[in-house]
């Protein structure tokens, strides 16, 4: 019986050491390994798989909302990098450069994509010559670089994979109106596919994008009560269009700066999934991203006739359209059920000859461990039925968990005791920068996002009338 156990065992405490519960489950249910260089990773075949459900669910939104995807080079000249101000101070200390190639020493360095706002400028800057070029709305799936010491997968590495959109408008009216559509795109995403309940709103001036003029995102809870940034939507008026020179003759006949937009999310949401779902026993991984959303389980598998029945039902639910698994393997059940609810699968079914001869499978649900006996007969409706209710019960259990740890300080010692609780806190914010930076320093604790309703009247760090509400937590 010590087999049975031994996966639960080798996994370290959720609650008391979740940086190193995140850390055992990434590593032993083989989602990633740790690249030769520092900050890098390998994303391994079954946390691949995640990210493929994630791109096709998020490409058909894309697509769906009129956007193209196309593919832009790796390599940006240092020049492109230095146009915009802002942009180039934010993401210097972060840019890795090709200084030699060839065997030799380059005229010029060139810097491997942090973001490609500077590269898709450029060349819309060529492409953009009037309003009958607009809008443009692209995106790309790529990966990009920003230097990193540490290594923590999916959430910190120097290379990871995202999409980036990039967009062009002729107002800035259509720009904005784009810039939110996408937040809220990704946020019904989140809900329906990642079954990961998020706050959405604008940042403030610190935490924005290097080069926007506005930065909104998506924050999640994770389970240890910090917030994970699941993705970022950004308005960068004509900050960009001017440095590129992206303009358009208007209908009037003048020449004019177009108003652009970028936004994206990346590999990190994989890490989102699995610290605002995962447990004790590993991976929770909600259906519509699950490499497999079914896996069958063989009781007395040298009975006759139970394989043969196991292999028929795994075709039937194949057929109907369910990722599934046999797991006819020569490990006993135990062991079985231990890996597969490690690996997080939603849903176990186990097949017996006491099952057979009664018509019926036992279904055990991985979110909550409910068990159930449906009838073989009509396996693929109640195996589909019982995948959407794992999806829609994730999603509620996630939101109940975040909205019963979202509380309100009215004074530094109380937004720390909030986030030393494991909470999101809302609290009142006067405006100014060096009350942001006080609560860093006093809480360790960065504004995620503004409230949607302003509730607090002074500010939490100078007592001083407040000018928002906003959500502070500490962040991955
Ligand atoms: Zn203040």
């Amino acid at each position: 019986m010590a087999k049975d156990n031994q996966f639960v065992s080798q996994i370290a405490d959720i609650e008391n050491d979740f940086p190193q519960w995140y850390s055992d489950v990434v590593l032993k249910t083989k989602l990633v390994d740790y690249g030769p260089v520092k900050g890098t990773m390998v994303i391994r075949p079954y946390g691949y798989a995640i990210w493929e459900n994630i791109q096709k669910e998020l490409d058909a939104r894309f697509k769906e909302t009129g956007h193209e995807n196309a593919y832009f080079p790796l390599l940006i000249p240092m020049s492109f990098m230095t146009k915009e101000a802002e942009h180039v101070e934010g993401f210097a200390p972060e840019v890795a450069v090709v200084t030699h190639a060839g065997g030799e020493k380059l005229a010029e360095p060139l810097c491997i994509r942090p973001t490609s706002e500077t590269i898709i400028g450029t060349m819309y800057g060529k492409w953009i010559q009037s309003y009958r070029d607009l809008p443009v709305l692209m995106n790309q799936w790529a990966n990009v670089m920003r230097w990193e010491k540490t290594t923590r997968p999916f959430l910190r590495t120097s290379e990871f994979l995202w999409q980036e959109g990039h967009t062009v408008h002729a107002s800035e009216e259509e720009a904005m109106e784009e810039t939110l559509k996408m937040l809220s795109v990704y946020e019904e995403f989140a809900k329906t596919c990642l079954a990961m309940p998020v706050l959405t709103g604008r940042k403030t001036e610190k935490e924005k994008f290097a080069g926007a003029v506005a930065t909104f995102g998506m924050e999640a809870m994770m389970h240890d009560g910090k917030s994970l940034q699941a993705g970022t939507t950004h308005y960068l008026g004509q900050n960009f269009s001017k440095a590129f020179d992206i303009q358009f003759s208007d209908k009037d006949g003048a020449l004019k700066y177009a108003y652009t937009t970028s936004w994206g999310v990346s590999t990190r949401l994989i890490g989102a999934i699995i610290m605002t779902h995962g447990d004790q026993r590993g991976l929770v991984l909600p259906p519509v991203v699950a490499p497999v959303q079914v896996v069958i389980v063989p009781i007395a598998s040298k009975k006759p006739g139970v394989l043969e029945a196991c292999a028929a039902l795994k075709d039937r639910l194949k057929r109907a359209g369910i990722r599934v698994t046999l797991d006819d393997s020569d490990n006993s059940p135990g062991w079985k059920f231990n890996e597969w609810e490690m690996k997080g699968v939603p849903v176990r079914i186990e097949l017996g000859p006491r099952d057979l001869e009664a018509g019926k499978m036992l279904c055990a649900r991985r979110d909550n461990f409910e068990k159930t006996e449906v009838s073989l007969e009509n396996a693929e409706e109640e195996v589909k039925a019982l995948l959407s209710n794992v999806q829609t019960g994730m999603y509620e259990k996630a939101k109940e968990r975040m909205e019963s740890r979202i509380v309100k300080a009215d004074s530094l010692q109380e937004l720390l005791s909030g986030v030393n609780g494991g909470n999101f806190v809302r609290a009142g914010w006067c405006g100014c920068r060096a009350c942001e930076d006080k609560v860093k320093e006093f809480a360790q604790a960065t504004s995620r996002v503004f409230a949607k309703e302003d509730t607090q009247e002074t500010c939490v760090a100078c007592g001083k009338k407040s000018a928002h509400t906003v959500i502070f937590a500490r962040a991955y």
